[in-house]
């Protein structure tokens, strides 16, 4: 997954660079700073007295030392004096100059403490999201595995609203499917129903779907099977014999994804980067008719594609699964659904304030 949020030390972190939370003077501070001078011994602060310091949004690369990582990103964010005095732009700058740094020097993977979100005061939920937004804009371009460390609990806090919104939302249904039997079962012919018929009347009838180009693996010739297979109801007598209904078998996930791909008028690096989704776990899927992908996989699509509550149970069930009022997380991704808000990066922001998985690869 291309942008991971993680709860951890990010000096314990094993990848090719990480950002450090610095000062104009390069020379060790507090907080991140001083965690990743002391993990990496004296000689990181050798290397820095020779850099001449840095200004605030700018960066500087030097070795990692004894950390786990091969370089160190010095990067120095604005203090926050209120964000009448351009703190935005330049803590935008800090991501934007470490990941170009980053990515002069070849590297494949990046880990980044909340920069500017200690000593130098920067709301934390702002600082989330500024960094969560440059870092998704790089990565609509580039290819990296970009972690956002996050190190306390208090460091993840997704805006009042949303999350007073969706705890109610939670409360509401997920408290009344764990102590009311019959208002579950109600919500559960509801979800079959709506499993069964995904293309309700109050749907818009999907466009039609546009030819693949270029495209010569059979199974991508995008021919919707919408053939139903009978119904449990009727009587056995009327089941045709079991390789003829085996041979009703319904388009699978893969293929109702690239459909679904090109009903959108998208690209698939368009779809597969607005899923978060890596590009090798994409050509997976694309190139194995029959691939099972995880639930969170299948929803970072349907996020992606903008379905609908009905098309997303679609496509779940293609993969075999559901969505169910007795999880959380599923709770959470039928709020936004519901909410019309498809932006992923909120959608797993929220996932982590209420201790979840992630959506994507
Ligand atoms: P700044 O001066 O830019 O605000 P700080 O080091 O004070 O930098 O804090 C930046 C962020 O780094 C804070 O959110 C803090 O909780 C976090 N942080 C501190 N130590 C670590 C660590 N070892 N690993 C990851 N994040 C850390």
């Amino acid at each position: 997954m291309p942008l991971q949020i993680i709860r951890q030390d990010i000096t314990k972190i094993e990848c090719d660079a990480i950002v450090n939370a610095a000062n104009e003077s390069l020379l060790g501070g507090g907080g991140v700073d001083g965690a990743i001078h002391r993990a990496a011994g004296p000689e990181l602060l050798e290397e820095c007295r020779t850099l001449g310091g840095c200004r605030t949004g700018e960066a500087k690369l030097t070795g990692g030392y004894r950390l786990p990582c091969r370089y160190v990103i010095h990067t120095v964010g604005p203090v926050w004096r209120g964000g009448g005095y351009g703190e935005r732009e330049l803590l935008a700058s800090c991501y934007r100059s470490s990941l170009e740094l980053a990515a002069e020097h070849h590297c494949e993977s990046v880990a980044f403490p909340l920069i500017s979100a200690g000593a130098y005061g920067y709301p934390k939920d702002q600082a989330i999201r500024v960094a969560v937004s440059v870092i998704g804009e790089f990565l609509m371009e580039s290819d990296m595995l970009v972690y956002l460390v996050v190190f306390g609990r208090d460091d993840f806090s997704i805006g009042k609203k949303l999350f007073t919104d969706i705890v109610c939302f939670i409360d509401d249904h997920y408290a009344a499917a764990h102590t009311d039997p019959l208002e579950e079962q109600r919500r559960r012919t509801q979800c079959y129903e709506a499993t069964m018929h995904p293309c309700g009347a109050a749907m818009p009838p999907p466009p039609a779907a546009k030819a693949r180009r270029g495209v010569a693996l059979p199974h991508l010739r995008r021919k919707k099977k919408d053939a139903a297979l009978p119904q449990a109801s009727q009587a056995d007598a009327a089941l045709p014999d079991l390789s003829d209904y085996v041979g009703q078998i319904d388009e699978s996930f893969s293929t109702m994804l690239l459909r679904k791909i090109d009903e959108r008028g998208m690209t698939d690096v368009q779809c597969y980067k607005k899923a978060n989704i890596d590009r090798k776990l994409f050509s997976k899927i694309r190139s194995d008719v029959h691939y099972k992908p995880s639930k969170p996989t299948v929803l970072a699509f349907a996020i992606a594609l903008e379905l609908s509550l009905p098309e997303t149970l679609d496509m779940l069930m293609k993969a075999g699964f559901t969505l169910s009022h007795s999880s959380k997380f599923d709770l959470i991704i039928e709020y936004f659904i519901r909410q019309g808000n498809y932006d992923i990066f909120e959608i797993n922001e929220a996932l982590f304030a209420f201790d979840q998985s992630l959506l994507g690869g």
